[in-house]
């Protein structure tokens, strides 16, 4: 498989702004996000996949038909192109570091440091190229490495048909960030007997579970009175926060839980 060529693809997906937005309603939550899946849709066709679809939703799905006369298990592969809202996604500048020293990488356009004394796994790239923002955006590779991974598995397989396979499915979905990305997708139609979701972390993970969780927006409300008048009358609606945090039960919470161990967290 050629660097060069991975490289590219990925960098050419991640020009391209494709943040979702949880306060809107429609699917996709914003426009931006067709211009990635009109993209790929058209480089699936390009490559020569079969039944390339693109829905009103913008859910992107094409087949890589089998290439053996038996039975064999349809397989999917499925990544999302939308970005978290949690910071721009546009302008990309990313930085390319080759042959990775197990050193600081300062990210230049901000003061920011991606340190392996912080982050420990770092250490685990040495030698390799690594590809990081420039402190100013988010890079996307969450999860447009996943996109970058599967086409070019299957424009690779496309390319080897002495690579024997059954069907593949791929499928790409608006909207994950904002916990949208599975609403609208079409599982008959997308026909994989297993799928995996390429959207981990670390070369060799394998996650078989899922997690669920509930979120709720607490708001306290607060009695404002002056101070020199306030005894008996005033409600710090601080204190009462407090309060309720230090409510919660103190060793649930991820920094102390594992496995199935269910957890709370809160952000002020
Ligand atoms: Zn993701």
């Amino acid at each position: 498989m050629n660097k060069e060529e991975v490289l590219e693809r990925f960098l050419s997906y991640i020009s391209i702004d494709t943040e979702s937005d949880a306060s809107s309603p429609t699917t996709p939550s914003t426009d931006k996000q067709w211009d990635l899946a009109r993209k790929l849709h058209q480089e699936l066709i390009d490559m020569g996949m079969s039944d390339v679809t693109i829905d009103e939703h913008a859910y992107v799905m094409a087949t890589l038909p089998s290439n053996v006369d038996h039975e064999v298990p349809t397989i999917g592969f499925i990544s999302h192109f939308d970005t978290t809202p949690d910071y721009t996604g546009k302008n990309i500048k990313p930085q390319i570091i080759e042959n990775y020293d197990g050193g600081d990488i300062p990210l230049k356009g901000s003061d920011l440091i991606l340190s392996p004394d912080y982050f420990e796994s770092l250490k685990n790239y040495i030698g390799q190229t690594i590809i990081t923002t420039d402190g100013t955006t988010l890079l996307a590779a969450d999860d447009k490495a996943g996109i970058t991974e599967i086409m070019t598995a299957v424009k690779y397989l496309i390319d080897h048909p002495e690579i024997k396979h059954g069907a593949i499915k791929v499928g790409f979905t608006p909207d994950e960030e904002i916990g949208r990305g599975a609403h609208k997708f079409d599982v008959e139609k997308f026909g994989a007997d297993w799928a995996y979701t390429m959207d981990g972390s670390q070369v060799g993970e394998l996650e078989y579970e899922n997690f669920n969780a509930a979120g709720a927006v607490v708001t306290f409300h607060g009695k404002i009175v002056h101070p020199g008048y306030a005894k008996g009358k005033m409600i710090n609606s601080m204190y009462v926060a407090s309060e309720f945090i230090e409510s919660l039960p103190k060793l649930e919470t991820p920094e102390h839980t594992e496995d199935y161990q269910g957890f709370s967290t809160y952000t002020i």
